[in-house]
């Protein structure tokens, strides 16, 4: 159980419209913070204004980049209150990240009551409008003062909180998709499980390329044989051949665990749809759409929850899928997570946790 000391802002902030949130463009009028040191362990945990972080310009996460991050949402319902999905699956897979970047974990508890008070802090933010959310925006930094390459004595973990607005305010269109195969996001043995900025800054690459082909995202291929399929930019990624869901295995690591893709699997199975997480590659994709086998495409991950893919583009290859139109399977998930999240159908998963 932390002791969180609260000082609240003296001059709280004019609140953004919520019919023009945008993604991640407002911050609310708290933090949270926490330090790490040797000495002292994780300590001072506290709730201070939002604002800047002095840091000493030597400071390791400059360098070399010991950083880690999570993102979950906080949502209300139409009786007024607040619920987070899955935070405890977040929290888990920040500890894992912790051990993968040599960081100290921090109990799980501690990190949901340091989650639940920040927004219990900023609740008035947590937007009302249909489809928005309170973005809630974990990190943890490195902070030794000096250039040395190695595991950093001190950390800053911060929460910072933005209201979002809804993904999908002009309906749910397909996207077209970029099949990356110069540049990898990452390779077995490396950081790909990790949600690590690190890995976005060897991304952007990537991402630039996506969009000078008039492309949302990239499809990621592994970085060894570059053949099979890992994510498509910062979502997992479901491939609906003949009739069976399939999504890409977790086992090598180069993949990260996504909250929303573990929801989509375990729904599918309570639904009796078949479902398989393996290997698969790029070459059978393209068959499977040859032969008029490929039903549907979509990512999932927290921002968008699931976002469809209408078109492939592969060299000079293009390929429409589902004719540019959500399918079945994407729809049924995006409405049974989405009724889950803000409190419109019944909980029947267990996946609720309650602020208010
Ligand atoms: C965060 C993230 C996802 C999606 O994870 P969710 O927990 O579903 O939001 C997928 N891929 C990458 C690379 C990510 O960073």
């Amino acid at each position: 159980m932390l002791n969180i000391k609260i000082e609240r802002t003296a001059s709280p902030k004019t609140k953004p419209d919520y019919s023009k949130l945008g993604f991640g463009k407002y911050f609310t009028d708290h933090m949270f913070l926490m330090n790490y040191s040797t000495e002292k362990g994780w300590h001072d945990a506290r709730i201070v204004p939002y604002g800047p972080l002095p840091l000493d310009p030597s400071s390791m996460v400059f360098h070399y980049a010991q950083e880690l991050f999570e993102g979950l949402k906080a949502y209300r319902k139409a009786d007024g209150k607040i619920q987070l999905f899955r935070p405890m699956k977040n929290i888990e897979r920040m500890n894992a990240t912790c051990d993968r970047l040599c960081v100290p974990q921090i109990p799980a508890e501690d990190v949901l009551q340091a989650i639940k008070a920040v927004v219990e802090a900023d609740k008035d933010w947590v937007p009302y409008d249909e489809g928005t959310s309170l973005y809630i925006r974990p990190f943890i930094i490195a902070t030794d003062p000096m250039l040395g390459v190695h595991p950093s004595h001190t950390y800053i973990f911060a929460i910072i909180l933005s209201p979002v607005g809804s993904y999908y305010a002009a309906g749910i269109n397909p996207v077209k998709i970029f099949v990356e195969r110069e540049y990898v996001r990452c390779v077995k043995g490396g950081t790909g499980r990790a949600k690590a900025g690190g890995n976005y800054a060897a991304s952007l690459i990537g991402q630039k390329r996506a969009e000078d082909m008039g492309c949302a995202q990239v499809l990621w291929l592994d970085g060894v044989e570059r053949k099979y399929i890992d994510e498509v930019g910062a979502m997992n990624v479901f491939f609906v051949i003949d009739g069976t869901v399939i999504t890409p295995e977790l086992t090598d690591g180069n993949i990260l665990p996504g909250v929303t893709r573990a929801s989509c699997v375990e729904l599918l199975k309570k639904w009796g749809v078949p479902v398989e997480e393996r290997k698969l590659s790029i070459d059978e994709v393209m068959e499977a759409h040859a032969n008029g086998k490929l039903d549907e495409a979509f990512g999932s991950g927290t921002a968008a929850v699931i976002s469809p893919i209408g078109e492939l583009y592969d060299g000079d290859t293009k390929m429409v899928i589902n004719n540019n139109e959500i399918g079945p399977v994407a729809k049924r998930l995006y409405d049974a997570i989405t009724g889950i999240q803000w409190g419109k159908t019944e909980d029947i998963m267990g996946w609720i946790e309650k602020i208010d």
